[in-house]
């Protein structure tokens, strides 16, 4: 076979079709977030894309933690947690995931992908035939987990605890049952009837399995998610998270029993075969959680910030997609198109932004997805409004009419 013409006929066809991807080298500006350098084409860009919801990738706490502990440690773990990898750093951060969801345990892994791949993976290949409940938008992390889990898979409507019941319903009650879901859909950014979905769930002696990637950090009074705003912590088995996107850092974990984690620990292939993340990273993601925990101020900054850039858009007659959070999506239809305004607004305005595209969101779905953060100005959405509407009225995208 020829290897190379065959990698290269998959990749012409991602040309092809507008979505093929192309890095930028920039440069965080530690200090000066969400301001970068721009390394490609030089000068200073403003980022509306990052994850780091809260800024706190360069919180001074964080770093200070870091440093410590880079100090202390050293660079890496240097083994797996079962043989050498687990330092102070690690057993501590568990304890405040554990704290964080009013959970009795938490567990740590190298990110959030690997820990929703290895906790479903695990708990539908162990669980006596298992089924599992999934929603039809759930993320990729989700969805691999779920395969490889070769458990049976069944999606429900996204969102709707009434077709999870009707499914629910034709399940051999003595089957194990997992219902998998997410609190904060990041690409849309609708939020899940948790309460409702777990209610029909515990009707039908099913596991809750709840991705709060998008959410921890920047939901409920401590900010332990959506599950916490709702006060329906208690009724989810188990919480997934991730420390990359709030906690301003990288990996992930799950929480949930002492028992559940516990076996997690010791069957998952995903936690057991890998090594563990560097101390001064948990040391760091200590930092983070203990001040964000804190922080209510910096999450009402936040959703301020995203309800005003979500109210100029739509007053600049830009098509804003209605959103329950702090995502804002901006529809544009087309993958060029979503390419070119891309870049129109990195090159002629300096600002950062990346197209999605499928499969992340359906064909005529594609969109630029905005994240504005508490240190985003009222200025900085001033500018991108109307580099946007530059943008758009050089571009044949539609306005709303
Ligand atoms: N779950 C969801 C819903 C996500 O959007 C992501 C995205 O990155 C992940 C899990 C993976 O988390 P991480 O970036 O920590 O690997």
């Amino acid at each position: 076979m020829d290897f190379e013409a065959f990698f290269k006929t998959r990749l012409d066809a991602l040309k092809a079709e507008g979505r093929y991807r192309v890095f930028t080298g920039i440069a965080r500006r530690a200090g000066a977030f969400p301001r970068a350098r721009d390394h490609a084409h030089g000068g200073e860009i403003t980022v509306w894309c990052s994850n780091d919801y809260l800024g706190m990738g360069q919180h001074p706490d964080v770093l200070a933690a870091m440093r410590a502990a880079l100090a202390e440690t050293g660079a890496g773990a240097g083994g797996t947690r079962n043989i050498s990898g687990t330092t102070h750093h690690h057993i501590a951060l568990e304890r405040e995931l554990a704290e964080l969801h009013r959970k009795p345990a938490a567990l740590v892994f190298t990110s959030g992908y690997v820990a929703n791949e290895a906790a479903l993976a695990t708990l539908g290949s162990q669980l006596p035939g298992c089924v599992i409940f999934s929603d039809a938008l759930n993320h990729a992390s989700m969805i691999q987990g779920i395969r490889h889990s070769r458990a049976d898979k069944v999606i429900f409507q996204h969102n709707d605890p009434a077709d999870l019941e009707r499914l629910l319903k034709t399940a051999d009650p003595a089957r194990a049952k997992l219902v998998a879901f997410e609190s904060v859909y990041s690409m849309d950014g609708d939020i899940a009837p948790i309460r409702e979905l777990c209610d029909v769930a515990k009707r039908y002696g099913a596991l809750t399995y709840l991705d709060e990637v998008h959410a921890v950090g920047l939901y409920g009074a401590r900010g332990a998610g959506v599950a916490e705003r709702d006060g329906v912590l208690d009724r989810v088995d188990l919480v997934q998270g991730t420390l990359a996107k709030a906690f301003g850092l990288v990996g992930g974990y799950v929480a949930a029993s002492a028992m559940l984690v516990d076996f997690l620990r010791s069957y998952a292939p995903g936690f057991i075969f890998t090594t563990a993340l560097p101390p001064a990273i948990a040391a760091g993601a200590v930092a983070s959680i203990r001040y964000v925990k804190g922080a209510a101020e910096l999450r009402q900054r936040h959703q301020e910030r995203a309800a005003r850039l979500k109210q100029r858009l739509a007053a600049a007659k830009l098509p804003v997609m209605a959103s329950d959070s702090h995502i804002v999506p901006v529809l544009v239809g087309d993958a060029r198109l979503c390419k070119q305004a891309a870049d129109d607004l990195l090159e002629r305005h300096h600002i950062y932004v990346q197209p999605i595209n499928y499969p992340t969101v359906p064909r005529g779905g594609e969109r630029l997805r905005f994240t504005p953060t508490p240190l985003h100005s009222d200025a900085d959405i001033d500018a991108l409004v109307a580099a946007l509407s530059d943008v758009w009225s050089r571009l044949p995208i539609r306005r709303v009419a």
